[in-house]
C-alpha cells in the first residue's frame, strides 16, 4: 500500500491539474518547508536511559503559523508526519482559518509506559524543538494518543524554557492550563455539525439514521455520544483489536460501551446489549467499516478504507473523522458509485478549528463559553461546507477535490502575493 504522502500527493496532483492550478504553487506545495528530526533522551523508570525519535513537519506558513498536532505511536514515520502536515495545510485554508500546517510525531508506543516516562519524554519533545515553536511560529495541539494532560506538561516546558507563561505555545490544554472546554470533542462535534446539515437536507429524521463508528478514541468516541444524544442509532463501534456490533440495528449505548472499556481496557470484553436486549455481535475490527447503516464514521487511523475492502462499504454516507482513512483508488470507486464522502479535511476540522479560538483566547487574554464556543464551530464549519458544496457542484466533483480547489486557491493567492 503507498505511503499517506504518496497519496496526499497523489490528491494535490490530481487537483492541480483539474483546476489547473500555477505550476509555482503547485511546486512550493510539494514539500514541506522544513521538516524537523530530534533525538530525545528519556530516563526511563528503571534508571537506564532510552532515545526516541521526534520529529515536527513544518509543511506551510503562507496563509499563517504552522498549526497541527503531535502524534505519539510506533508506526509514526516521516512520511506519515509529512502527509498529515500537508493535509493541516489543506484543512486550515478549507475552513477559512488563517493558519498554517504542521505536524509531529515520536516513535513510541506510550501503552506501556509510566506516567512519568510519559511525561519526561512530552517535555523532552519541546526541548529539542524549542527554538522552531512558539505562540507565534508553530503551535502544536494533541492528535492519537496525545491529550491534554500531555499539553499541560509540554506548555509548561516551553514556558519554563522561555521564561514567561506562554499558554498560547500549545493548543488542546486542559482548562486549568489556559484549554478551551469545547476543544476536546471538537473534532467530533464539528463533523457531527455537518451530520446534522446533511440529514436535515434529506429530510430523514435522526431515529431513522444508523451509524457505524471505526476507532473509539478522542474523536469516535466522542461522536458516538453526541450522536447518540441527539436521537441517531449507533449500531457498531471498534477499536484497532475488536468491532461489536448490533444484530439487528436496534442501537445501542456508547456511553455503556466506554464505562466498559474504560474499566477492563479493551472492546472485546464489552458485555453491553442492544435496545432490543440482544447481544451485541464481536467481531475484527475491519468488520464494522462493512456494516448495513446510514452513516459510516472512519475515526481511527489513514488507510483503511482501500481498494481492497472498499466492495463492503455499503454506506451512503461517509464522513472522515480520521485523517487520511480513504486511500485514493478506493475514494473514486466510492465517487463513481455516489457514495457521499465528507472529507477529512472538512469533516475533522473541528479540531483545529476550536484550537484557534483557544490560541485567540490566550493570545488576547478572553474567555468564552462552551455554548459560544460551539456555535461559532458550528457556523464556521457550515458555511466551509457551503462553499465547498458549490464548488462541488461546479466541477461535478467529490467533496475532497472541491475542499481541495477552495483551500489551493487560497493558497495560491497568498503565495502570489508573496
Ligand atoms: N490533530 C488535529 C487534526 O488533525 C488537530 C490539530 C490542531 O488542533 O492543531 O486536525
Amino acid at each position: 500500500m503507498n505511503s499517506p504522502y504518496t497519496n496526499a500527493l497523489e490528491q494535490l496532483d490530481r487537483v492541480a491539474s483539474i483546476m489547473e492550478l500555477n505550476k509555482q504553487t503547485h511546486k512550493r506545495l510539494q514539500l514541506p518547508e522544513k521538516f524537523h528530526v530530534v533525538s530525545i533522551p528519556v530516563v526511563m523508570d528503571d534508571g537506564e536511559e532510552r532515545i526516541f525519535i521526534g520529529y515536527r513537519s513544518q509543511y506551510n506558513s503562507i496563509l499563517g503559523l504552522y498549526k497541527g498536532g503531535i502524534r505519539f505511536a510506533s508506526t509514526v514515520d516521516k512520511d506519515e508526519v509529512k502527509a498529515l502536515s500537508f493535509w493541516m495545510t489543506i484543512k486550515t485554508a478549507a475552513v477559512g482559518l488563517p493558519l498554517g500546517g504542521g505536524k509531529g510525531g515520536v516513535i513510541v508506543d506510550p501503552r506501556g509506559m509510566s506516567e512519568g516516562e510519559l511525561e519526561r519524554l512530552s517535555r523532552g519533545w519541546v526541548k529539542a524543538l524549542f527554538d522552531v515553536i512558539g505562540p507565534r511560529q508553530d503551535v502544536p495541539a494533541p492528535d492519537v494518543a496525545t491529550n491534554p494532560r500531555i499539553m499541560g506538561w509540554m506548555t509548561d516546558e516551553y514556558s519554563r524554557i522561555a521564561g514567561e507563561a506562554s499558554p498560547a505555545a500549545f493548543t488542546g490544554k486542559d482548562v486549568k492550563d489556559g484549554g478551551i472546554v469545547a476543544r476536546s470533542t471538537s473534532t467530533a462535534r464539528g463533523g457531527f455539525y455537518l451530520l446534522e446539515k446533511i440529514r436535515k437536507d434529506s429530510g430523514k429524521e435522526p431515529g431513522e439514521m444508523r451509524v457505524a463508528i471505526q476507532g473509539f478514541g478522542n474523536a469516535g468516541s466522542f461522536f458516538a455520544k453526541i450522536a447518540y444524544d441527539a436521537g441517531y442509532k449507533i449500531i457498531g463501534v471498534s477499536d484497532s483489536r475488536t468491532s461489536v456490533m448490533s444484530q439487528g440495528g436496534a442501537g445501542f449505548d456508547p456511553y455503556e460501551v466506554q464505562k466498559i472499556k474504560e474499566e477492563q481496557g479493551a472492546l472485546q470484553n464489552v458485555d453491553v446489549h442492544d435496545a432490543d436486549g440482544a447481544a451485541l455481535r464481536v467481531g475484527q475490527p475491519l468488520d464494522v467499516l462493512g456494516m448495513k447503516c446510514d452513516v459510516l464514521v472512519p475515526a481511527a487511523v489513514e488507510n483503511q478504507i482501500t481498494q481492497d475492502n472498499v466492495e463492503n462499504v455499503v454506506a451512503p454516507l461517509v464522513i472522515e473523522l480520521a485523517n487520511g482513512p480513504t486511500t485514493p483508488e478506493a475514494d473514486r470507486i466510492l465517487f463513481e458509485r455516489g457514495t457521499l464522502v465528507v472529507p477529512d479535511v472538512l469533516a475533522n476540522a473541528g479540531g483545529v478549528i476550536v484550537s484557534y479560538y483557544e490560541w485567540y483566547q490566550n493570545i488576547n487574554d478572553e474567555q468564552w463559553t462552551e455554548d459560544e464556543a460551539n456555535e461559532k464551530l458550528r457556523l464556521q464549519i457550515s458555511h466551509a461546507h457551503s462553499s465547498i458544496e458549490s464548488i462541488a457542484q461546479e466541477y461535478k466533483s467529490s467533496l475532497r477535490d472541491a475542499a481541495y480547489i477552495f483551500a489551493l486557491r487560497a493558497l495560491d493567492d497568498a503565495l502570489r502575493k508573496g
